[in-house]
């Protein structure tokens, strides 16, 4: 039997599919994936693609809106930008994840854990799954020199000072890649995480401007980092005052942490895109962001000086 897995828009290995590969193997199907790499940015264009003939497709989504992308009969589809409900098969769900199937990958990439104790707006994963709970162990998802950990707020589990301890003492180099939460700081789930051979900058997340206060007084907790080491998440909605989004970028740039813009997607519509889109190419490449101001910036990424002016006095406004 042929399946087809099609990879619609991961930008990782993509852990569903590569247990459907190591399940359908086991049963001795011949398994081949397919990446069509969507992007996940409306604005940038986007080409059908129609699946060969399979027995058996399957298709994972991980933006809302790539799958209208993939067209074929019978296709499986599942993700995150799918349908939050629909989930690989149990005996599927039960194998370890076949990184065959990307054969230039050297990382490993897997949840310790699944869920969160908060339920923020905008996040899917509290509605996918559920409330923190363990799911796997270190040892489970270790296959490469690298680990990339995909839990979504590890230090929210009870015994997360353990599994930070585990990293420490076994030296895994690795990373938190998807936000570790600095409301739960404390002294000592700080000092394991300085310990631990981290991969790149510790990744937090500043959504809201409510959490100033209390990413000052856990800030205190991270004496030990570095200029730049700490990135933190700036999600932004076109909803939220621009003062609050200008001032978190402000407020990063002075304590010498490095911002990630995180769009909503609504921002593509809003009468502000052009400036979502100049605030989002200042903040998230670093080189720039570290070494200039955004008027300068602006300067040098545009020639139209309506588009500067408009930008840098949106800035100015809500500075
Ligand atoms: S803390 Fe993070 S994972 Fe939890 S609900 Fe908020 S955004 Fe989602």
């Amino acid at each position: 039997m042929k399946v087809l897995l099609i990879d619609a828009d991961s930008v990782i290995p993509n852990i569903a599919l590569m247990k459907l590969s190591a399940w359908h193997k086991s049963l001795g199907n011949n398994v081949e994936l397919m990446r069509v790499n969507l992007p996940y940015y409306p604005n940038r264009k986007k080409t059908t693609f129609v699946a060969p003939s399979a027995d058996k497709t399957y298709c994972s989504v991980v933006f809302d809106g790539n799958a209208d992308y993939i067209i074929g009969d019978n296709i499986i589809f599942g993700g995150t930008g799918f349908d939050l409900t629909i989930k690989i098969p149990a005996e599927a769900d039960e194998f370890d994840p076949d990184y065959s199937i990307y054969p230039n990958n050297d990382t490993s990439y897997g949840f310790i854990t699944r869920g969160c104790i908060r339920n923020c707006s905008f996040c899917k994963v509290p509605k996918k799954e559920g409330y923190i709970h363990k799911v796997a162990s270190v040892e489970s998802i270790v296959r490469h020199k690298k680990v990339k950990f995909l839990d979504n707020n590890i230090l929210a589990l009870p015994e997360h000072k353990e599994i930070l301890t585990e990293l420490v003492e076994k030296n895994i180099k690795c990373q938190f890649n998807q936000g570790l939460d600095i409301r739960l700081l404390d002294s000592e789930n700080s000092d394991l995480l300085s310990k631990i051979n981290y991969i790149g900058e510790y990744i937090f997340a500043f959504d809201n401007w409510k959490y100033k206060t209390i990413i000052e007084k856990k800030m205190n907790f991270l004496s030990w980092r570095r200029p730049y080491q700490l990135k933190f998440f700036v999600y932004i909605h076109p909803e939220m005052p621009l003062a609050e989004t200008v001032k978190r970028i402000v407020w990063l740039k002075e304590n010498q942490c490095l911002p990630y813009i995180m769009r909503d997607i609504s921002c593509w519509e809003s009468e502000n895109s052009n400036f979502f889109v100049d605030l989002a190419a200042y903040c998230n490449q670093v080189h720039l962001f570290k070494k200039m101001e955004f008027s300068v910036f602006l300067e040098k990424r545009h020639k139209n000086k309506e588009r500067i002016e408009k930008s840098k006095r949106l800035w100015n406004e809500n500075l």
